[in-house]
């Protein structure tokens, strides 16, 4: 019974026994060739992959996301023009418009939202990621870094500002010429930048290695 998947030793739902995320169907783990992945029998649902340079190829995307971060922060967002007048706007010139109408409560979402968790996400996935790309001992606090990283992701709310920016865009439209600064190319490239970190990166993978190292 000790290899059984009903017996929860934690070592053994780790690293020994996996479910398929479709089906349930239930597999021992078997170690994978560089690039190859595990395939469901019954529902043909990707179990696993051991991804080539994984660490190496995740932590070049969240430094990448790091970049374009700082830029979508500080560079200019929008500018309208109007009458030959233009006004350009940042992020944080946005938040400071909130604060002096009264709507705090709108810049602290955005504070937390935009800047806040997305900066957490990216700086604590390289700070987890870095000591596995140099081969040294995993980073003090990795898996408490690890497990606030999850949890703060569905509060990481990118893509909803950029579809939300689109809009008041298209809006604005009539009233003035509005035209996208380079922060706005920036959070285009963070949102993807972001989402491709996220595919890369395999969870079971990084905690195998928290284990191993630390
Ligand atoms: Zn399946």
């Amino acid at each position: 019974m000790a290899s059984s998947p009903n017996s929860l030793s934690p070592v053994d739902a780790a690293d020994e026994w996996l479910a398929c995320p479709q089906c349930d169907q239930l597999y021992r783990r078997v170690p994978l060739a560089s690039g190859k992945k595990a395939v469901c029998v019954r529902c043909g649902a990707v179990l696993y992959r051991c991804r080539k340079r994984g660490v190496e190829f995740a932590l070049a995307l969240c430094v990448s996301g790091l970049i374009l971060f700082g830029v979508a922060n500080f560079a200019p967002l929008l500018a309208l023009e109007k009458g030959g007048l233009i006004q350009e706007t940042t992020l944080w010139s946005g938040i400071g418009v909130f604060l002096v109408r009264g709507e705090w409560l709108l810049a602290l979402l955005v504070l937390v939202t935009l800047i806040l968790f997305p900066l957490l996400r990216l700086a604590g996935l390289t700070y987890v990621l870095y000591p596995f790309f140099r081969g040294r001992a995993t980073a003090a606090g990795a898996a408490r870094v690890f497990r606030l990283i999850h949890a703060a992701s569905p509060w990481s709310m990118l893509e909803i500002f950029l579809l939300g920016a689109l809009v008041a865009v298209v809006k604005l439209g009539d009233m003035a010429t509005v035209m996208p600064g380079i922060a706005a190319y920036a959070f285009v490239g963070l949102i993807l930048v972001s989402a491709w970190a996220e595919y890369v990166i395999e969870p079971r993978d990084i905690w195998r290695r928290i284990d191993n190292h630390g």
